[in-house]
């Protein structure tokens, strides 16, 4: 068997869904196709969540109505009635939790949030079926249990692979089941995602427990490139590259794969294709053990919206390892994600994502620490680099903080904010 997935980009519209369709019908082997919520459905529930917590009703009911709008939109187009694809728990969640303005944000959110993929899948499960390719539609909360840790829920791989096996193992199963990545549900039946761009660590996870002869990513790019195509005017395709390369680049930033999505893949030596939905046949880009063909571009990747909090001691008594398990302690309770990590004599630097908690973060660092912050900044990693690179990207840049290793250059950079204190 073999695992696709599908990302939002390439579901937006009756097209998409109809040109996955089109890809499923091209395979013989029995398939487990993950699909992402429809477009920027995901952004769209987050800001219903925001207008929920802020109490504006006429703001939810606007966004909801305006959401539904747009699926309703392409299931006609699909020519089925939407109406008759969603179960009430899909029309009624947000209307259900109108009022919940008390409702702690994390909690809300994915039971919300998580109403984009069910949507979508239900969308394309009901067509597959009106086309002729019977499916079978799973509904992940009750097959992924994860913990309660809402909005990066950690998954019971145990009880999970169990789920999982015994729904594949259904007899009655149909060669091609259709499913919901990025959520999953507790054992109490509580819906909870897994965090954002997180449905190739789901298809990862799946074909983990079923041992996939393969999981393929389409996506809207021919493969993984040496950089951002539309930041880079040229860029080339990576033809191979090895699972710990591939956790390096996604790591960094690269937001073609997600980079909890390699591990469960390599503990299983399972490839992993990364192919332009648009272009089904060519080869794209081939995750896996051994690569006969070693990268040799520079590849550079940008992880935007970053911000560089350095922590110097108030006393002067700094001792580093000390420090640190402070300062994680501080980053994981308010689980800030990490991009990179620098210390000095009397400093340690992290740069992080920014994230709502960012400002909770700051002030309780600043009860051990003065604490300097810079917002906006956009790091840039550089593998594969060599001086002439480095001297290149350096130049008439705002480099507030580098990092060189043998093979990678990483710079912090300032498009626009000025240092605040704290
Ligand atoms: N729909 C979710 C998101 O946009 C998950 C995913 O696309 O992987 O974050
Ligand atoms: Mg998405």
């Amino acid at each position: 068997m073999r695992v696709f997935k599908f990302g939002g980009a390439s579901v937006k519209d009756a097209a998409g869904v109809r040109n996955l369709l089109s890809i499923v019908r091209q395979q013989t082997d029995d398939l487990v196709v993950v699909v992402s919520a429809m477009g920027k459905t995901t952004n769209a529930l987050e800001s219903i969540v925001d207008a929920i917590i802020r109490g504006d009703k006429p703001s939810v009911d606007a966004q909801w109505k305006a959401l539904l709008a747009y699926h309703e939109l392409i299931a006609l187009d699909l020519g089925l009635d939407i109406s008759e694809i969603m179960a009430d728990e899909m029309f009624g969640a947000v209307m259900a939790h109108r009022n919940a303005s008390n409702m702690p944000y994390d909690d809300l959110y994915d039971t919300i949030v998580s109403i984009g993929e069910l949507i979508s899948t239900a969308i394309v499960a009901a067509f597959m079926n009106k086309e002729g390719v019977k499916t079978k539609l799973w509904y992940m909360p009750e097959l992924l249990i994860t913990d309660g840790t809402f909005r990066e829920a950690v998954v019971n791989n145990q009880a999970s692979a169990q789920q999982v096996q015994h729904a594949w193992h259904d007899p009655y199963r149909p060669r091609v089941v259709v499913t919901q990545g990025f959520i999953g549900g507790m054992q109490s039946g509580h819906r909870t995602t897994l965090g954002r761009e997180g449905s190739d660590y789901t298809a990862a996870l799946v074909a983990n427990y079923l041992n996939a002869e393969s999981v393929t990513i389409w996506k809207d790019v021919p493969g993984i490139l040496n950089a951002d195509p539309r930041l880079e005017e040229h860029t080339v395709l990576i033809p191979e590259l090895c699972y710990s390369e591939a956790v390096e680049l996604a790591y960094s930033g690269a937001q073609v794969i997600h980079p909890k999505t390699i591990r469960p893949l390599e503990n299983k030596h399972i490839p992993l294709f990364v192919k332009p939905f648009g272009a089904p046949g060519e080869a794209g880009t081939i995750i896996k053990d051994a690569p006969t063909e070693p990268v040799n571009v520079p590849v550079y990747i940008w992880r935007k919206n970053q911000v560089l909090i350095t922590m110097r001691a108030k006393d002067f008594s700094f001792v580093l390892e000390d420090s640190l398990i402070r300062i994680f302690d501080v980053v994981r309770q308010c689980k800030l994600k990490v991009s990179l990590i620098q210390s000095s004599a009397v400093t340690v630097s992290v740069c992080v994502d920014e994230s709502r908690s960012l400002m909770k973060a700051i002030q309780m660092l600043g009860e051990y620490y003065n604490v300097t912050y810079n917002a906006h900044l956009e790091l840039l990693t550089i593998r594969g680099t060599t001086p002439d690179i480095i001297e290149r990207e350096q130049r008439g840049r705002n480099i507030l903080l580098s990092q060189l290793t043998r093979r990678t250059a990483k710079f912090v950079i300032n498009t626009q904010s000025p240092t605040r204190s704290h």
